[in-house]
């Protein structure tokens, strides 16, 4: 189906892109790679009366290297960040981008875009939430710091205000020892997982967790971080038992939905075996192993 007219606008910066969504209000909506905006407009669940495209904003689209810190702009597209050698550097990111959809969508969707939508399924909230990570904005209050875990508030709702922007996308370096993992259960590779599972964690002394961060996708009406399953392991060593009880503890935290995509208990069971794996890839990477780390796919799990 087309979707209903629009008017174009093609701001050159992103405070112009702020002041006009300021002025058109409600019915205006920023474009980014359009992989979730185009086809909802197409199947008429979301008709805009404008779009402000940001493909030809300059300087949205980058990953630098500062401070401790990789710095994302909002326009960088799944697909650079995949075959990034500067985002290599944290693995989990690799996982993530490699892991979205088919190439065409992860040629055009970008990271701004994935965490302004906020989708529950979104593989970007659940991996960003394990890191240390900033969302920088401009709006019309002028520009802001969001921490991610005050970012997303419910379903396809973030803590950004009417017209603000994100601009760029901050990860914190992990201290020394770390090592992260991301690892989805999917139907086939251009679709949403049914469940996913991120963490990524600290050693010391070779095998004890000083410390992690677990986030769950698809089983909530946003990214959940089950802390009771931190808890379990951190401080104490990373043996089958304790990765057995931070998964049960994983599964509990869990609060999914039966849909086309399996039923509440398969996917809470997804949880503690992608879990699992993502705790083992996690630990051998923290120790300084080249792992890789695929989604799974139906029939192989
Ligand atoms: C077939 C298919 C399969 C997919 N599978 C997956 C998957 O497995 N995992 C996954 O994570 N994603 C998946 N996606 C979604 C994809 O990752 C999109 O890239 C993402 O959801 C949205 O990013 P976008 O750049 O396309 O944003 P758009 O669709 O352009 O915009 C999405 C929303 O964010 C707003 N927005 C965009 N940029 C900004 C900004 N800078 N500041 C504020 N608001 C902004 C827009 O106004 C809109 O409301 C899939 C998409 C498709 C079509």
């Amino acid at each position: 189906m087309y979707p209903h007219r629009f008017k174009y606008y093609r701001p050159s910066s992103l405070d112009e892109a702020s002041a006009i969504l300021s002025e058109l209000g409600d019915d205006a909506k920023a474009l980014a790679g359009g992989q979730s905006l185009i086809p909802l407009m197409k199947l008429r669940l979301s008709s805009p009366a404008a779009l402000v495209d940001l493909n030809f904003v300059p300087d949205l689209s980058y990953i630098r290297r500062a401070n401790g810190s990789l710095h994302f702009g909002a326009m960088t597209r799944h697909a650079d960040i995949e075959h990034s050698e500067i985002a290599s550097r944290i693995a989990i990111l690799h996982d993530c981008a490699a892991g979205i959809a088919d190439s065409q969508v992860r040629n055009r969707g970008t990271i701004g875009g994935s965490i302004a939508e906020a989708d529950p399924s979104g593989d970007w909230g659940p991996v960003l939430l394990t890191l240390d990570t900033e969302v920088h904005t401009i709006g019309p209050a002028g520009p802001r710091t969001i921490k991610l875990g005050d970012f997303f508030l419910d379903a396809y709702t973030t803590a950004l205000a009417p017209a603000e922007l994100v601009k760029e996308i901050t990860v914190k370096i992990p201290a020394k020892n770390s090592g992260g993992a991301h690892v989805a259960f999917k139907r086939c590779a251009p679709v949403y997982p049914s469940a996913s599972a991120a963490a990524t964690l600290t050693l010391e002394d070779g095998d004890t967790c000083k410390d992690i961060r677990i986030a769950l996708g698809c089983v909530g009406l946003t990214a959940i971080r089950p802390t009771e399953a931190e808890s379990v392991l951190r401080g104490k060593k990373l043996t089958s038992k304790n990765i057995e009880s931070a998964c049960e503890a994983a599964m509990a935290a869990a609060d999914p939905q039966t849909d086309m995509r399996g039923s509440a208990d398969y996917k809470r069971m997804l949880v503690g075996v992608l879990l699992k794996r993502g705790i083992h890839i996690a630990s051998r990477r923290a120790r300084g192993e080249q792992v890789e780390a695929s989604h799974e796919y139906a029939g192989r799990i």
